[in-house]
C-alpha cells in the first residue's frame, strides 16, 4: 500500500463563490473560512490567502456583469 500527500487525483476540488468589490474579483471558499483570492479585473494581477490544507485545489469563475470576457481561475 502506498502514502501519497501529492498526487493529483487524491487532491480535493472546491467551488469558490465569487463577488465584486470595486475593481477586484473576490473568491471566498465556502469549506475554507480562511481562503480568498482576489484577481483585479484591470491588469490581472492575483492575491491568493491560502488556505489551512495546502492540496485542496481552488477553482471558481467570476463574470463581471455587462462584459462579455469571462474570468476563470486555472488551479
Ligand atoms: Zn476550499
Amino acid at each position: 500500500m502506498a502514502f501519497s500527500f501529492e498526487s493529483p487525483e487524491n487532491n480535493t476540488r472546491h467551488r469558490c463563490q465569487a463577488r465584486r468589490h470595486g475593481d477586484w474579483a473576490i473568491f471566498t471558499c465556502p469549506l475554507c473560512p480562511g481562503f480568498e483570492r482576489r484577481l483585479n479585473l484591470r491588469d490581472g494581477t492575483m492575491q491568493t490567502k491560502p488556505a489551512a490544507d495546502p492540496y485542496v485545489l481552488h477553482e471558481g469563475i467570476f463574470v463581471p456583469t455587462g462584459l462579455e470576457q469571462t474570468y476563470s481561475l486555472p488551479n
